[in-house]
């Protein structure tokens, strides 16, 4: 039998178990797994220089003996020198590694070797200077562009070539079948994968050695452009298993309906609002279930759509769900939501400290409470409700997928509303989201003028605080937030009990509270309703407040120890303020940086467009769990890469709805059906839970 992509490891000579033990630490198990860790670096030896050429500095690769290897001791601890010669019949060249004593062992002196490496000048004559060294009878390696690989489950970086090399000498990569429809490849310029495979591990000599090493040769874009495609058609296919089915509910938005709802807002919606609520009211009034996304940077009003939605939801006897990430913010929306619905509407409140858990329980079963706002609490067993229609997520970015679906398992296909006020790059959230549609608010209520941002070193702390009292002296309300309550041994940063009751204790003339994860129940109420009612003028606060709370009065926002937060959570923060007319100010004091936490710093200070932070914030840290929709240690790519791929990315997108629209003929080919295989386990493994 011969070899196949997806061949176990072990098939593959050269592996026996321990080393295939090792690869699958790594999650390489599959042959085409070892061909998807590709080289993370090129190196042209198509040139062979002989010594007696290689008279400037510069980088060259020669075919040379090796001898009189002799290792230097130095004093200076940790760092070993291994000094030689290289030979060859046109001339002789000194060459010294560095941190190389293995070298002593493995060449045999006199042999030939391939050398690749830096010649440099040191005095008066040159040497070569930690040149790659290998042994000539693997000429293979010898005049042509060489890829060089990290060592992978602790095989080194020449046994990870050779294996890749039997590999490609084993597959049958000429007929290796390319699921990817052949019109898509012809279209992009794209070689089949077979091709592409041996194009990124072994390049022939007419390849572009820099395409190779920015990973935009025609190989490399095949690898990518494969796995975006692949995860676009397969989220449009757990898409259309969560719609497909027609919903059991149906709503009537009548023209009555449409001036109740008018009736409830307490102002005008603004154009892009408007725009979204549209968009949702047809999704609802279509016999399919919903599945979108509404995104919209901090403070563009999307819980108020959110509310109208849910309003034609209840006019027309159904219930809805409003779930939340955090208690606190739980509380706050239905709060807002009481003052809005009620009484014409029934709430109630669904967290893991609430109370009245049975009667609530109850309500929601036989129907009598039409809307349940709260957290995670919500998709505990026990919850359940008599026609659940429509289940709205806020700040979506802080739940799993799982969560999402179990939510709609409450009902029979109710429509979902996902929110997210983490301005996700396009490019992410199409990756991220590409199962569900979107709705963008990229407009914020009138009036809004930019927070006026300051990054000030904390040996100003006083000098800020001198202004804060000027600002309450004036009125206004004021944010103070630590990243952590109590100090620490280990890391030095400011904290609520000491620098955050400092603070208190100087202004305390104004009324302050402090707030964190530790503060009870009934007590966290009570502080964000006399901080709403601008009561209390100062609070003293956690990152707790960083998603959701809205109080419009508030128009200062300190952050101290700023470079302990990311640069998505200080946006958020900043979030807090300028949420009404009034000119509002954020103050972000640091101590220390490292060189990422300054580049952070840098960015909050220049802008305040929430998708400028993002992808910011995507390009000095990575995706990271941004995503939250994959399975914990799957990699969401092996090759591509969602940022410097983006191009690639687009093209999949609108690729995939093209291949998922006409899916009768494009559902037979091979492609289309091993997508559907996935999105069907995935789809099970959501729906389980
Ligand atoms: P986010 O999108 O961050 O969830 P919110 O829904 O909390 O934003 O809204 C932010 C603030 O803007 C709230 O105080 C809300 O009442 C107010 N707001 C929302 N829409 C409008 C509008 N069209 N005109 C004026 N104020 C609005
Ligand atoms: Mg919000």
């Amino acid at each position: 039998m011969s070899l196949e992509i997806d061949s176990r490891l072990t098939e593959l000579r050269g592996i026996g178990p321990v080393r295939a033990g090792k690869l699958a630490t790594t999650g390489l198990r599959t042959v085409g797994d070892l061909l998807h860790h590709l080289p993370f670096r090129y190196e042209d030896r198509r040139q062979l220089t002989s010594i007696g050429e290689a008279i400037e500095e510069g980088t060259f690769s020669l075919a040379a003996r090796v001898g009189e290897l002799k290792r230097i001791h130095l004093r200076r601890r940790g760092l070993s020198v291994v000094n030689g010669w290289l030979e060859d019949e046109t001339g002789r060249l000194p060459a010294v590694w560095f941190n190389r004593p293995y070298l002593i062992q493995q060449v045999k002196d006199g042999e030939q070797y391939l050398l690749h490496g830096r010649v440099r000048r040191r005095g008066s004559r040159l040497e070569m200077v930690n040149p790659s060294c290998e042994s000539l009878s693997e000429a293979m390696l010898g005049g042509r562009i060489v890829a060089i690989y990290n060592s992978v489950g602790g095989l080194g970086p020449a046994l990870v070539r050779r294996l890749v090399r039997i590999a490609l000498d084993e597959l049958p990569l000429k007929s290796l079948g390319d699921e990817i429809p052949s019109s898509l490849r012809r279209q992009h310029g794209l070689p089949c994968l077979g091709e592409a495979l041996l194009q990124v591990h072994w390049p022939d000599d007419a390849a572009d050695v820099d395409l190779l090493n920015e990973r935009r040769s025609p190989g490399h874009c095949r690898l990518i452009y494969g796995e975006f495609l692949e995860l676009q058609v397969e989220l449009g296919m757990l898409r259309s298993f969560q719609t497909r089915d027609e919903k059991r509910h149906r709503y009537e938005v009548g023209r009555e309906l449409r001036s109740k709802m008018q009736e409830a807002l307490p102002f005008r919606l603004t154009g892009a609002q408007a725009r979204a609520l549209e968009e949702i009211l047809a999704d609802m009034e279509s016999p399919f279930p919903m599945l979108r996304l509404l995104q919209g940077d901090v403070g563009s009003g999307k819980t108020i759509v959110a509310a109208l939605a849910l309003i034609v939801a209840m006019e027309n006897g159904l219930q809805g769900a409003f779930m939340a990430p955090t208690e606190l913010l739980a509380e706050q929306h239905f709060r807002s939501l009481r003052h809005l619905l009620e009484p014409r509407f029934r709430l109630a409140l669904v967290t893991g400290s609430g109370n009245r858990p049975t009667e609530v329980r109850r309500g929601l079963a036989d129907g009598r409470i039409q809307l349940a706002v709260g957290t995670h609490a919500l998709i505990q067993e026990g919850v359940a409700f008599d026609r659940l229609a429509l289940a709205v997520v806020d700040e979506q970015h802080r739940f799993g997928v799982a969560q999402r679906q179990v939510l709609l398992e409450k009902g029979q296909r109710p429509d979902m509303l996902v929110m997210t006020a983490t301005p996700i790059p396009r490019s992410l959230a199409l990756t991220a989201y590409g199962d569900l549609s979107l709705s963008v608010v990229d407009e914020l209520p009138p009036g809004r003028r930019a927070v006026n941002t300051r990054v000030v070193r904390q040996d100003r702390r006083d000098d800020v605080h001198q202004w804060l009292a000027e600002h309450l002296e004036k009125g206004g309300q004021a944010y103070v937030v630590f990243p952590s309550i109590d100090d620490s041994s280990q890391i030095s940063c400011a904290s609520i009990s000491t620098q955050g009751e400092a603070v208190r204790r100087l202004l305390a003339r104004w009324p302050s509270e402090v707030l964190h994860g530790r503060v009870e129940t009934e007590e966290r109420e009570r502080i964000m309703q006399s901080f709403g009612a601008g009561e209390t003028r100062l609070l003293v606060a956690t990152s707790i407040i960083e998603v959701g709370v809205d109080v419009p009065g508030a128009t200062v926002m300190i952050i101290d120890s700023a470079e302990r937060f990311g640069l998505a959570q200080l946006h958020q923060l900043r979030g807090r303020v300028g949420r009404g007319a009034e000119r509002s100010y954020c103050v972000a004091l640091h101590g220390q940086l490292t060189e990422e936490a300054e580049r952070r710093l840098a960015v909050f200070g220049e802008t305040t467009d929430g998708f400028r932070i993002a992808e910011a914030d995507l390009e000095i840290r990575g995706p990271g769990d941004l995503l939250g929709t994959r399975q914990a240690g799957e990699p969401l790519f092996r090759v591509a890469n969602i940022v410097a791929d983006r191009r690639w990315l687009e093209k999949a997108r609108s690729d995939a709805s093209e291949l998922l629209v006409d899916s009768r003929e494009a559902r037979k080919t091979p492609f289309m059906r091993r997508m559907e295989e996935r999105a069907r386990s995935r789809y099970k493994r959501l729906a389980g839970g």
